[in-house]
């Protein structure tokens, strides 16, 4: 009798249950089925493929654009005792003979395959001769011009439905709105599949927007708190600021790589390469880095600067935690960035329609920003999905107050327009502070009559106040770049009185010894499992440094937090681990067993 998804899935990958659809997927595509799977990144897409590939006789076949990827996966799998194989450029011309090999002798469960490769004539006539159980179409997004990611030789996709009719397939894909869902479903010709949507939520992602003040600094204390010895990426606007950002970071004793389009190409796939092959690296980069990129055990996203907009700050932020751990997107948010983006949009002479649109994708990402409500609740709305307060974001476990901030905001846009619509927040502020710097003597602005009227605040609460007036679009700076800021169109109603506005009042940064404790990334609760996680750490680097694979492919995060905290001592309580299957079971359990042995050993 063949084994059952869920013997492979226990036996072979080490797991003991299906999570979300993967069950009913496996089940569907077992049957001869065909499949679209929307599911966000971590989702647990690959299962959905690889335990029908094992299940099904003949060979399986996984369309896949990029090589890195392909290499990832085929070691993950080897890694299990799989027979798995990528062809694309990379492999050399023996090696694909001895694959194309394989597959004729029924000697492959999956192959990995470039779309231009999979669609000649020769291979064709090779999947003809061999059988295949299955056609994975993976990043399918990447079939339709709507998506972000639009590859043309995944249009020919399409005719493996006519060649191969009795031979089910599978798209699947983390990113697909409703038009490119439509394009896929149209271009691959699935419409007799079925379509399994996944929400997109991130559960394992914990959202936090901190308002700017010295962003190196704040970066700083938030690795330091949270983040010690994690793999990490900091995205920053221009290829100056990740240089400096990197080496300063690096400065403070931190493995930090920078990475952008001006690099030497060798350079930068260096830095990547370090990124995957080694723990504790953070990379800063340019919005360039981390398309192809599957390292599952980035804890942390950071943006020193505003992402372009909330599509792109959920993908980046997507890189994260995929392996499901606990997992940070960090946001370092300020005034000044929304300032210069709207000058942007207004300063640029692109058509008026895509200037509207740019200024909704703008304020979206303004109002993700400055919100009063949960975080997952407002990222997950502009995607169309409802959400209750997750607990998990900064907002939750630390709402913010509001306060009627409609004398405030009065206060505020009387000053900029009696100072002449020509100055920056900072005068403004110390006009409205009463303060008695050399500008305000020289402008003679303290006879206006808004000199000093707003001492109820302090500086940093007012800086907040122009933030969000910025924000909401009552304040506009100038397309000159200078800073200075105007009044909004909308601003009479509020001078007027007759629209009150709520704002909200930024949190004062309390003492640190005050602060709770975030959530330890690891969630090992004592310090003693701390050195063992990282003794387990070392060595598990070690086996990979001497195979050549990534860390990850040994065992991920998740397995060793398990055996640092269960402490197993036979191959027997070793298995139970999750993810320990029977091939790393018999490779690996006595290396980290004595790893285990000896800390025990120390600690009596
Ligand atoms: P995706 O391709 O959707 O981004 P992956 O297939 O890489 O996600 O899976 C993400 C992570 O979740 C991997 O570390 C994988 O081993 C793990 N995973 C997937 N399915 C399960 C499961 N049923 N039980 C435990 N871990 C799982
Ligand atoms: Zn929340």
């Amino acid at each position: 009798m063949p084994a059952s998804p869920l013997d492979i899935l226990r036996r072979v990958f080490g797991f003991p249950s299906f999570r979300g659809q993967q069950a009913e997927i496996i089940d569907h595509v077992i049957a001869g089925g065909e499949a679209l799977v929307l599911m966000p990144t971590g989702g647990g897409k690959s299962l959905c493929y690889q335990i029908p590939a094992l299940c099904r006789d003949g060979v399986a076949i996984v369309v896949s654009p990029l090589i890195a990827l392909m290499q990832d996966q085929v070691e993950a799998l080897r890694q299990l005792g799989v027979r798995a194989a990528a062809l694309n450029s990379a492999a050399s011309f023996a090696e694909a003979g001895r694959i194309e090999g394989a597959m004729r002798a029924g000697g492959l469960d999956l192959v990995y395959v470039a779309p231009e490769r999979l669609m000649t004539e020769g291979f064709l006539k090779l999947l003809g001769a061999c059988k295949p159980a299955l056609f994975a179409i993976d990043e399918a997004h990447c079939v339709s011009q709507w998506g972000h990611d639009f590859r043309p030789e995944y249009l020919q996709l399409g005719v493996l439905h006519e060649r191969f009719p009795d031979v089910p397939r599978i798209a699947l894909t983390a990113t697909a709105d409703g038009p490119t869902r439509q394009d896929i479903v149209e271009r691959l010709k699935l419409a007799d599949g079925r379509i399994f949507v996944a929400g997109l939520d991130r559960p394992n992602i914990r959202y936090r927007v901190v308002p700017k003040r010295n962003a190196k600094t704040q970066l700083l204390d938030f690795i330091a708190r949270d983040h010690k010895g994690d793999a990490g990426i900091v995205y920053c606007m221009t290829r100056a600021k990740v240089e400096e950002t990197a080496s300063w970071l690096v400065a403070q004793g931190l493995t930090a790589l920078p990475y952008h389009a001006g690099l030497a190409t060798e350079l930068r796939q260096r830095h990547q390469a370090r990124f995957i092959k080694e723990d504790g690296v953070t990379v800063v980069a340019t919005i360039a880095f981390g398309m192809g990129i599957d390292k599952p055990d980035v804890r942390f996203v950071a943006h020193l600067d505003l992402p372009k907009s909330l599509e792109a700050y959920y993908q980046e932020t997507g890189r994260a935690g995929r392996d499901g751990l606990a997992a940070q997107a960090f946001l370092i948010y300020g005034a000044g960035d929304a300032g210069r983006m709207r000058q942007l949009i207004e300063g640029s002479d692109t058509p008026d329609r895509q200037k509207r649109i740019e200024r909704q994708k703008l304020d979206a990402l303004l109002g993700y920003c400055e919100t009063t409500d949960c975080r997952r609740e407002v990222l997950l709305r502009y995607f169309g999905e409802a959400h209750q307060p997750c607990g998990n974001c900064d907002i939750c476990s630390n709402p913010a107050a509001s306060f009627d901030g409609t004398e405030a905001a009065q206060k505020a846009l009387s000053a900029v327009y009696r100072t002449g619509q020509r100055f920056g927040m900072g005068h403004v502020i110390d006009v409205l502070l009463g303060g008695a710097t050399e500008r305000i003597r020289a402008l003679g602005h303290e006879q206006l009559s808004t000199y000093g009227i707003g001492r109820e605040h302090s500086r940093r609460t007012w800086q907040s106040i122009f933030r969000q007036l910025a924000a909401i679009g009552l304040l506009v700076p100038d397309t000159a770049g200078h800073g200075g800021l105007s009044l909004g169109p909308d601003c009479r109603a509020v001078l007027k009185g007759e629209r009150r506005i709520r704002l909200r009042l930024d949190p004062d940064e309390r003492p640190a010894r005050e602060r709770r404790r975030e959530r330890g990334t690891l969630a090992i609760a004592e310090d003693g499992d701390q050195t063992l996680f990282q003794a387990l750490r070392a060595r598990r680097l070690a086996l990979a440094q001497a195979q050549g694979v990534p860390p990850y492919v040994i065992f991920h995060d998740s397995t060793l937090v398990e055996m640092a905290r269960a402490k197993p001592r036979t191959t027997g309580e070793f298995a139970h681990l999750p993810g320990v299957g029977e091939a790393k079971l018999a490779r690996y359990a006595r290396d980290f067993l004595a790893v285990v042995a000896a800390h025990s050993e120390k600690r009596q």
